[in-house]
């Protein structure tokens, strides 16, 4: 399956071309609050080979629990598109936001749901943490 997106001034523009549906979850913790300016990040994790970047982005690095990490923007407009992290070094976290077609796609699993928005009701059926899974229990759960 080949999924597109794009900045929003449409300068960077991604392609993903994968085999399957790659797996989808929401982040609920404050740093995602507070660096999408809403109530949660949805983070979409593609193999970096996967994914084709047109156009360029600003870089943003910062040290997170020992790892590396490496936020990517569109350089002219500041859309977050996407993150490479030391903790994954083969993978590339998209915001899955900026895609086409986003609105049909369901997170398998939320994170940090101790700081979850009162509001937002999740599905009692989907994989969920207080706070961020072990990496064994959430690759479990990412299928
Ligand atoms: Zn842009
Ligand atoms: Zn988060």
């Amino acid at each position: 399956m080949r999924f597109t997106g794009q900045c929003r001034c449409g300068k960077v523009t991604i392609e993903i071309v994968a085999e399957q549906f790659p797996p989808l979850y929401a982040c609920h913790c404050l740093n995602c609050q507070r660096w999408s300016g809403s109530a949660f990040g949805l983070h979409m994790l593609t193999a970096a080979s996967a994914v084709q970047v047109t156009g360029e982005t600003a870089t943003f690095e910062h040290e997170h629990h020992a790892q590396s990490s490496t936020q990517h923007a569109c350089g002219t407009c500041h859309t977050r598109l996407f993150n490479e992290t030391t903790a994954a070094p083969d993978m590339r976290v998209l915001r899955a936001g900026i895609l086409a077609g986003s609105e049909g796609f369901e997170p398998i699993a939320h994170i940090w749901t101790k700081r979850k928005q009162p509001w937002l009701v999740l599905s009692g059926t989907v994989a969920q943490w207080d706070e961020s899974p072990t990496p064994e229990a959430f690759a479990a759960a990412l299928g």
